[in-house]
């Protein structure tokens, strides 16, 4: 059986196949996360509507409190003036009722804590009563916009005006102011309340409106009158211009109204409500970024864990995507390799074969039916070596273990097979090892196999041709020296004797020169032949050794035994009668044979045990000349047993004690 090794082959991964089947789930997935992000976002959407439209509402509640707040403050204030009025136009305007309305006054002042300060000018504008401790002099009020009013109008209601810088205390105050009248009808002077701008400002700062929040109180002509949380410093600054007059008022007396305030610039969602007795408006304005900072915080909070949630689900579906796409493509991978596989092993010619880690074949191809005579269904499922010569299947079998033991990667090996018609064939396989698809492990061997025999036949041939003697068709010298190599193997592995006959012509050179040299040839063909037909011993090697010169190598034969193969061969040189008329020792052609035999012992080590052999057949070969030809000899030396107690004469005793 012939092995060889060839390089192993380079591993393969299974190619990325199908990417388009897992583009559904994975847009499936794509879309859940959007869908979880739309909703997500549509929902803090909402919430944040509801966060700014409960800021509105909250606003406007707070605005018509506070109108509701400043008509209460404005209208007690103005049942004071009702009751300075009608004392002035009843009781006149004599100094000691004047002393009397002032102390009135104060009284009233000091229980009525909103109003600052109440007044009576004259027609003239000239101060003449005061809540005052004490009557300032030279003031005259002529000049203010109510006195004008109330002095051009004959309106008997109550006038509210827009803030001004008081004249008695220089803080900003806000004035309610009605006429009164002399007895015949005609101005008889003003009489005024004075609220302070600052006691709206700190009513509204208990109101939480946040730290940019405002609430302002302005007349209807845009004035502010107070506005939280500036304090003094926008009384009297007119925002006729702002939204709240331009769009707001316009359209409705009260609601909301989304605007950037004039005043600081910020987003504001406002609740506004005009008074309906008095004139001014109440605006309550909260800032969108106050109002959406709780929201935004919690908000952040929501959107960040559904962000974590999206990728969570985006990050297990594309994994599960992903393990199904590497499945499917080593999938596809395996049936594509397979039906490659079957393609080719199915339109082979030759036998390719898979088998299992078991050694039985799980696959033939058909061309085992033209190879070995057995079709596909018939092997499948039995052992792989069963048909294998029993010389070559520990050899195959140790074979396939290392391939499987990834030993070499792949070989070919030579082998005989059983034919379904009982010959022995040979094959050639090339088999290596078959890797599981799913864990890339070993999982059998594949065998490509094809029939060499003819191939080998012509190889024996050959090599036949070159161990061949061309005359006589006997082994070469070459063969001669190989065989006799090999039987002294033989011999020192099994301790079994090995034996040796040289056979020579007698007088061939007198046959030659009496008959001719072609005749000597035919002589020397016959005589060959006459050797190999009475050389029956198995294994045995006959050669032409040189010249006219034979040798017979006989391994596992003892000396008696050689003796009569060489006395049989002797007798059958002379049976053929060939005319020999130079011959010393007869009228036929004759032969001499030397006969040498030795005995091993297992695992002797004797290197020259072959020239010995050759020189002891020699000299018992010189024997049987000198003792007349025509004769086998036994050894000479003292090295055999025998060769005293048989002699050439006694040979022929030997014999017939054999035979008897
Ligand atoms: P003996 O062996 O009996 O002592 O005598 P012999 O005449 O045979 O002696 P020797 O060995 O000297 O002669 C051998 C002769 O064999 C010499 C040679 O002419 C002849 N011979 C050798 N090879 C061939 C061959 O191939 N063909 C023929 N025709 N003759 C051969
Ligand atoms: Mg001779
Ligand atoms: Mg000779």
């Amino acid at each position: 059986m012939k092995i060889r090794a060839l390089p192993r082959r380079a591993a393969e991964g299974p190619s990325i196949l199908g990417r388009s089947a897992v583009a559904a789930p994975l847009s499936f997935v794509a879309l859940v996360c959007l869908i979880l992000l739309v909703l997500a976002g549509w929902h803090e959407w909402m919430t944040r509507s509801d966060v700014l439209r409960d800021a509105a509402k909250d606003a406007a509640n707070l605005a018509r409190s506070l109108t509701q707040h400043a008509d209460d403050t404005f209208e007690m204030s103005d049942a004071a003036l009702i009751g300075i009025v009608e004392r002035l136009e009843t009781r006149g305007q004599a100094p000691e009722e004047l002393d009397r309305l002032s102390r009135f006054m104060a009284l009233r002042v000091t229980t009525l804590p909103r109003i600052r300060g109440l007044f009576v000018y004259d027609k003239t504008g000239a101060w003449i009563a005061s809540s005052l401790p004490s009557l300032p002099v030279g003031f005259n009020n002529s000049d203010r916009a109510y006195f004008q009013r109330h002095l051009r109008s004959p309106e008997r209601s109550s006038f509210l005006g827009t803030p001004v810088l008081s004249r008695s205390s220089g803080e900003w105050i806000v004035t309610l102011s009605r006429r009164y009248d002399a007895p015949d009808g005609s101005f008889a002077g003003v009489v005024l309340a004075t609220l302070d701008a600052s006691y709206f400002f700190e009513h509204y700062a208990h109101f939480n409106v946040g730290p940019h929040g405002a609430i302002a109180l302005m007349h209807r002509d845009g004035t502010v009158m107070a506005r939280y949380p500036d304090g003094p410093t926008t009384v009297g600054r007119n925002l006729s211009r702002g939204p709240l007059f331009q769009q707001g008022l316009p359209n409705a007396p009260s609601g909301n109204l989304r605007y950037v305030s004039p005043v600081d610039g910020r987003d504001r969602i406002s609740g506004y409500r005009s008074s309906s007795r008095l004139p001014v408006v109440l605006l309550v304005a909260l800032d969108v970024e106050d109002a959406l900072a709780p929201w935004r915080s919690d908000a952040l909070w929501r959107f960040g864990a559904v962000l974590v949630l999206v990728g969570l689900i985006a990050s297990v579906g594309w994994w599960s995507i992903r393990q199904a796409e590497l499945r499917q493509c080593a999938e596809v991978a395996r049936l594509e390799t397979e039906t490659n596989f079957r393609l080719l092993a199915e339109h082979s010619g030759d036998m390719v074969s898979r088998i299992g880690p078991d050694g039985r074949r799980r696959y033939v191809s058909p061309a085992s039916l033209k190879i070995i005579g057995r079709r596909p269904e018939d092997l499948l499922g039995r052992n792989v070596f069963e048909d294998v010569h029993p010389d070559d299947q520990a050899e195959l079998e140790r074979t396939v273990e290392a391939l499987k033991r990834g030993q070499v990667g792949e070989v070919i090996v030579t082998y005989r097979h059983r034919h379904q018609d009982g010959r022995d064939i040979w094959l050639e396989s090339s088999v290596h090892v078959s890797l599981d698809p799913h864990s890339g492990e070993p999982d059998g061997v594949v065998a490509t196999s094809r029939d060499v025999s003819d191939r080998k036949a012509l190889e024996d041939a050959l090599r036949s041709m070159a161990a061949t003697d061309g005359l006589t068709g006997l082994a070469n010298r070459r063969r001669f020296d190989e065989a006799l190599a090999a039987g002294r193997s033989y011999a020192i592995g099994r301790g079994s004797p090995l034996a040796l006959l040289m056979i020579d012509v007698d007088n061939f050179k007198g046959f030659n020169d009496h008959y001719g040299h072609q005749a000597g040839d035919d002589c020397l063909k016959k005589v060959a032949s006459a050797i190999a037909s009475k050389v029956q011993v198995s294994g045995a090697v006959i050669a032409r050794y040189g010249g006219e010169e034979m040798a017979v190598v006989l391994p596992h034969t003892e000396l008696r035994t050689a003796c009569e193969v060489a006395e049989e061969v002797r007798e059958g040189v002379e049976a053929l009668r060939l005319e020999h008329a130079r011959n010393t020792a007869g009228s036929w052609v004759t032969v001499s044979i030397g006969v040498a035999c030795r005995s091993f012992a297992v695992s002797e080590r004797d290197d020259d045990v072959e020239a010995d052999l050759v020189m002891v057949a020699d000299k018992a070969l010189y024997a049987a000349k000198n003792n007349g030809r025509n004769q086998i000899m036994p050894p000479v030396t003292g090295a055999w047993e025998v060769r005293d107690r048989l002699g050439p004469r006694t040979f022929g005793a030997c014999r017939a004690r054999v035979v008897n």
